[in-house]
């Protein structure tokens, strides 16, 4: 109830840099994403979260029940 989750800060591996975040579109698994996602600014590698790639598909999932 209204607890946020914590950020944490994700080090590019390669880089060894923080990653910044940015407003992305990603294609993963044939659905479409519009989000938030960390990504290093030197390599242009980008970190999508588990969590947010399973709660979207979830919501896809329901989108698509729902027709
Ligand atoms: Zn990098």
């Amino acid at each position: 109830m209204g607890v946020p989750i914590p950020e944490r800060e994700l080090i590019c591996c390669k880089c060894n840099v923080p990653l910044e975040k940015i407003s992305s579109n990603f294609e993963y698994m044939g659905v479409s994403f519009s989000n938030d996602v960390d990504a290093c600014p030197n390599c242009g590698q980008v970190f999508i979260p588990y969590e947010l790639v399973i709660g979207q598909m979830a919501e896809t999932e329901v989108q698509l029940e729902d027709k």
